[in-house]
C-alpha cells in the first residue's frame, strides 16, 4: 500500500470513528433526560380526555402532572390504558406514576402508594329527566345501574341490595347506555357526571343532588419507588404554595379550591 494511501485510509478511520462516538454521545443526552412515564384512562373528562382530533390529553389532571413534571424536572409521558389496567401497569413497572381521578382507598393502599391528596371527589347519579322513582342511592335497589368497571362506583352500587349493575370500559359508554334506555341510572364520580350535563347539550337527563362517599384524588406511585413519590408530593407542595394549583383548578372548574 502507498503511503499516501495509507494516510487516506487512516484518516477515513479516524473519521468514522468520530462519528460512533458523536451518535454514542447524543444518544447518552438523550437517555439522561428524564421521562416520567404516566399512566391515565382518557375518558373522564374533565380530568382526562383527548380534544377532537383524538391526539392532545387534556383536563385538569393533565395539567397538574404536567406541571408536577416540570417542577421534577422530566418530561411527561401521557399512556392510555383502561381504568382498571393501570394499578397493573404501575405494578408491572411500565408506567412510573398514575393520574386518572383515581381515589385513595385502602384496597389500592395495598398495591401502590398514594401522594398526598389533589382533589375532593363523591359519587351522584344521572337519570332520565322524566324519571321520578330514583332520587337518591337508596332508591336504586331492584333498578339497572351503569358503572364503569373497577372504579369505587361499581364497588358501592354492587353493595346496594337487588341492584342490576351493567359495567362499561368507560364514563362514556355509561351516559351511552342511559341514553340508549338500557340502564335506569348511571352513578360515577359527581364532577363528570356534571361536566357530561354541561357539556353534551343532553337534555333528556338530570343530574341528583344526592352524593354518595367523599373520596380523595391521589397521584398513584409503585410501592417499589419511594422517592419518587417524595418528589410528586414536594413539587404538589410547591404547586400550592406558588398558586400554579389554584390556577389549573380555575382553568377547569371556573371556582377557586378553596
Ligand atoms: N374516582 C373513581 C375511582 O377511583 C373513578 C375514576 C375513573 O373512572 N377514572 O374509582
Amino acid at each position: 500500500m502507498s503511503r499516501k494511501l495509507l494516510v487516506l485510509c487512516m484518516a477515513a478511520l479516524m473519521a468514522m470513528a468520530a462519528l460512533v462516538a458523536g451518535c454514542g454521545g447524543e444518544q447518552k443526552a438523550a437517555e439522561s433526560e428524564k421521562v416520567l412515564k404516566v399512566g391515565v384512562n382518557a375518558d373522564f373528562a374533565p380530568f382526562e380526555f383527548q380534544d377532537e382530533n383524538g391526539k392532545e390529553y387534556q383536563g385538569f389532571d393533565m395539567d397538574l402532572i404536567r406541571a408536577v413534571g416540570e417542577e421534577m424536572g422530566y418530561k411527561v409521558e401521557i399512556n392510555n390504558l383502561n381504568f382498571d389496567g393501570l394499578i397493573p401497569a404501575l405494578e408491572a413497572g411500565n408506567i412510573d406514576v398514575c393520574i386518572s381521578g383515581m381515589t385513595i382507598n385502602e384496597e389500592r393502599k395495598q398495591k401502590v402508594n398514594f401522594s398526598d391528596p389533589y382533589y375532593k371527589s363523591g359519587l351522584s347519579i344521572i337519570v332520565a329527566k322524566d324519571n321520578d322513582s330514583i332520587k337518591k342511592f337508596e332508591d336504586l335497589k331492584g333498578k339497572k345501574v351503569a358503572v364503569q368497571i373497577g372504579t369505587t362506583s361499581a364497588a358501592e352500587v354492587k353493595k346496594i341490595e337487588g341492584v342490576e349493575v351493567k359495567e362499561f370500559n368507560s364514563s362514556a359508554d355509561t351516559f351511552m347506555e342511559l341514553r340508549a334506555k338500557g340502564v335506569d341510572a348511571v352513578v360515577n364520580d359527581r364532577p363528570v357526571n356534571d361536566y357530561y350535563i354541561m357539556k353534551s347539550g343532553e337534555t333528556n337527563v338530570k343530574a341528583l343532588p344526592d352524593l354518595l362517599t367523599s373520596e380523595d384524588y391521589g397521584i398513584a406511585v409503585s410501592k417499589k419507588n419511594e422517592e419518587l413519590l417524595n418528589k410528586v408530593n414536594d413539587a404538589l407542595r410547591k404547586l400550592h404554595e406558588n398558586g400554579k394549583y389554584d390556577e389549573i383548578f380555575t382553568k377547569w372548574f371556573g371556582t377557586t379550591s378553596k
